[in-house]
């Protein structure tokens, strides 16, 4: 005997409130669609008391509770997966979820994590803050000179954090190289792999023939899976189970989950990620290449740009052999230019505030292009001799027109630096 032989019953529900909740109505299991449904749960039904012991939380064979999983967060799971060439996948409230899940599924006291020094900032926070307190420490190396990470590399370094590129200075460093010493060496190699988004390079194949791949991709499915700028959401994947394992014991453990409405939403954008990925790449050059035809503007800082801070090691990852629609390889529609240092603060806050159609805002991957001006010696803690004097600002260009974006930089301009 199953509860599901003697259910649905609505003689049993002679009342409103109950006859509301135990109503008869079935939805269709193969009603089709474009977009899988909305499931919404904390609490999942079991057929029976046995089931409810049997519960297999480990795969995606069944479902046991909301956070653990629903067919929604599973859809997304796998299509992830599908978009960074990896095997399992953990979705987390935010693209810094993401981080903080790795370095305390992996990290325990008397380890070391090395951390590019041009990362996304909240991860040295991280590692600055609760990593330090469960006496974690840290190292930042250099991820313009894979020597300097070979050197920090002790028998206490359990994980090196990877970017391409970094951060607002947008440096694109040897990641090939980074890897394989990582390999050599045996430690566990993290990227956070925003930028690329599963676009730009395959983070699980960096060479094209199987043999060489980052050990965890993190991603901040708030900027381009997302593409709506209304969207926090992260993602964990990997190709390993046992490492898998490791990070999703310590993710539930944490009880992280997301909400059913902001999966369907990413859902919802993944279809048109190629599409709007290679739209803001094209205007991002485009733009990129005439600012630095402007006086102003000592240095453009796009990895995609001859000159550019490891554009040899871009073309290498990302150059000819992924370009496209007429572009020289694929890139993120982000870039940051050094604003000639006879110009101080005041002349750069100037031209943020007259730009009209780029919004000041953090985040991006969005519809609106974005500025933010940055103060660079707060966020780095070695010298940058490959940067030029002045001061960082950068863009995140959206989905308008690029021809009305480039008369707004250029009135912005005019009106802050003459
Ligand atoms: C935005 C971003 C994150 C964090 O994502 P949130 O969802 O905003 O927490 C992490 N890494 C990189 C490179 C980012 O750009």
């Amino acid at each position: 005997m199953t509860q599901a032989d003697h259910r649905p019953d609505p003689s049993c529900a002679s009342r409103l409130p109950t006859q509301l909740i135990h109503h008869p109505y079935q939805p269709p299991q193969d009603f089709a669609g474009p977009q899988p449904a909305v499931h919404k749960a904390s609490t999942v039904f079991f057929e029976n008391v046995q089931a409810m012991r049997e519960r297999r939380w480990l795969d995606k064979s069944s479902y046991t509770y909301g956070l653990h999983g629903t067919p929604t967060t599973y859809t997304l799971e796998e299509r992830l997966c599908a978009l960074e060439g990896g095997l399992q996948c953990l979705l987390v409230p935010s693209g810094l979820a993401a981080i903080a899940t790795v370095s305390l599924a992996l990290l325990r006291t008397g380890d070391e994590v090395l951390i590019p020094d041009n990362v996304y900032g909240p991860n040295k926070t991280l590692a600055e803050g609760e990593l330090a307190h469960f006496g974690i420490t840290h190292q930042y190396y250099d991820p313009t000179d894979v020597a300097d990470l070979a050197a920090r590399i002790t028998p206490a370094t359990r994980l090196v954090w990877l970017e391409a590129p970094g951060s607002v200075t947008m440096e694109f460093p040897d990641l090939i190289a980074q890897v394989r010493l990582c390999r050599e060496k045996g430690v566990t190699t993290v990227l956070d792999n925003t930028w690329g988004a599963g676009l730009a390079f395959r983070p699980f194949d960096l060479l094209g023939d199987g043999s060489l791949g980052v050990d965890v991709s993190a991603h901040a499915l708030t900027k381009y899976p997302s593409g709506g700028g209304d969207v926090l959401m992260g993602s964990i994947v990997t190709r390993n189970q046992p490492l898998h394992m490791r990070i999703k014991l310590a993710h539930m453990r944490l009880g992280l989950g997301v909400g059913a409405n902001d999966a369907e939403a990413v859902l919802r954008s993944l279809p048109s990620i190629a599409l709007r990925y290679h739209a803001q790449d094209r205007a991002a050059r485009q733009l990129a290449r005439w600012l630095s035809t402007q006086s102003a503007v000592a240095q453009v800082l796009h990895p995609a740009l001859p000159g550019a801070p490891g554009h040899a090691h871009w073309q290498q990852l990302c150059g000819a052999s992924r370009g496209g629609e007429g572009l020289e390889g694929v890139a993120a529609g982000l870039f940051s230019v050094v604003i000639d240092a006879r110009f101080g603060q005041d002349a750069v806050d100037r031209f943020c505030d007259h730009l009209r159609l780029f919004r000041l805002g953090y985040s991006w991957g969005g519809p609106v292009s974005l500025v933010v001006p940055y103060e660079l010696s707060e966020m780095r803690s070695r010298a940058t001799p490959h940067l030029r004097a002045g001061t960082v600002v950068r863009f995140a260009i959206g989905l308008e027109d690029p021809a009305d974006l480039q008369a707004d930089l250029a009135q912005a301009l005019h009106t802050a630096f003459g």
